[in-house]
C-alpha cells in the first residue's frame, strides 16, 4: 500500500502541491488527470523523491519518509520500491534495448549478468520486442523505445510503477501499442499510478481516478462515477473541455 499524507511542494514562491492525501492499495491502477500545470507530474516525481517534497509523509508498505526530515536510508529504499516510466523514455542512447533493461538489474538489484540477461530477454519479449534486443534507441520507433522503458521499469520488480504521461511524446499511430502493453501488465496486478491525458484509456484501465487542479485533489473515485457523474464543478468543466 502507498499512502501520501499532506504532501506539499513549492518551487520558489509557486506552491505547486498544496497538501495532497492519497492512498493507493496494492494492485490498484490509479489515473491522475487534470489540466496542464495542475501539479500531476510533480506529485508523481515526489513519490520517488525525484523531487523532494517540502512537507508530508510518504509510506510504501513498511517504509515511511517524513519529508521535512528525510532519512537517507528510507529514501533509498523508497526509490527501490518505485520505478518511473518517463514521457521522453530516458533510455541510455549508447546501450541496446537489452542493455538498457539489464542495467537496472545488475546495478540496482545486484544480480549476476547472466541472470540479468535471461530476465531482461523475458521482459522484452513480454512487451513485444523479442526481435529488437540488440537495437539501439535510435533504431527504434518512439513506441518501441517506450516499451523498452516499461520493460526496464518491470525489471526492477517495484511495488509501484509510476507512469508520467507515457504516450504524450508519441505520434498518434504509436499510442495504441504502448497502451496495450500497459493494459496487459495492469491485468497482472502490478500497482500503477499513471499521469495521462488519454481519457478513454483512464476510463478503461484505471480502478481509481484522481482529478487534480491547482495543486489539490479536487475529486477522486471509480472511473464510471467520476466520468459519468462528476460532483465538483471544476471536474465537470475539465471533462467537458476534453471529451
Ligand atoms: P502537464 O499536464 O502540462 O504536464 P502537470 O499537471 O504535470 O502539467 P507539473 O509539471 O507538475 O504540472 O507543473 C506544475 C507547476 O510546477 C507548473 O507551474 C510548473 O511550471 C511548475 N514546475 C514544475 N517543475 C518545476 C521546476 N523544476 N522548477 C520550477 N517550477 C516547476
Amino acid at each position: 500500500m502507498i499512502k501520501l499524507t499532506q504532501i506539499r511542494k513549492s518551487f520558489g514562491r509557486n506552491e505547486v502541491l498544496k497538501g495532497i492525501d492519497l492512498t493507493v492499495e496494492k494492485g490498484e491502477v490509479v489515473a491522475i488527470l487534470g489540466p496542464s500545470g495542475s501539479g500531476k507530474t510533480t506529485l508523481l516525481r515526489c513519490i520517488n523523491y525525484l523531487e523532494k517534497p517540502n512537507e508530508g509523509r510518504i509510506v510504501i508498505d513498511d517504509f515511511s519518509v517524513q519529508c521535512s526530515r528525510p532519512d537517507k536510508k528510507a529514501i533509498h529504499t523508497l526509490r527501490q520500491k518505485t520505478a518511473m516510466v518517463f514521457q521522453q523514455y530516458n533510455l541510455f542512447k549508447h546501450k541496446t534495448a537489452l542493455e538498457n533493461v539489464m542495467e537496472g538489474l545488475f546495478v540496482v538489484k545486484k544480480i549476476s549478468k547472466d541472470e540479468a540477461r535471461i530476465r531482461s530477454i523475458e521482459l522484452l519479449e513480454k512487451v513485444g520486442l523479442g526481435n529488437k534486443l540488440d537495437a539501439y534507441p535510435s533504431e527504434l520507433s518512439g513506441g518501441q523505445q517506450q516499451r523498452v522503458g516499461i520493460a526496464r521499469a518491470l525489471a526492477l520488480n517495484p511495488e509501484v510503477i509510476l507512469f508520467d504521461e507515457p504516450t504524450s511524446a508519441l505520434d498518434p499511430e504509436l499510442v495504441g501499442e504502448v497502451l496495450a502493453v500497459i493494459r496487459k501488465i495492469a491485468k497482472e496486478g502490478i500497482t500503477m499510478i499513471i499521469v495521462t491525458h488519454e481519457m478513454g484509456f483512464a476510463q478503461d484501465v484505471a480502478s481509481h481516478v484522481v482529478f487534480m487542479d491547482e495543486g489539490v485533489i479536487v475529486e477522486q473515485g471509480k472511473p464510471n462515477e467520476l466520468f459519468t457523474s462528476p460532483k465538483e464543478e471544476r471536474t465537470k468543466q475539465f471533462l467537458k473541455r476534453i471529451t
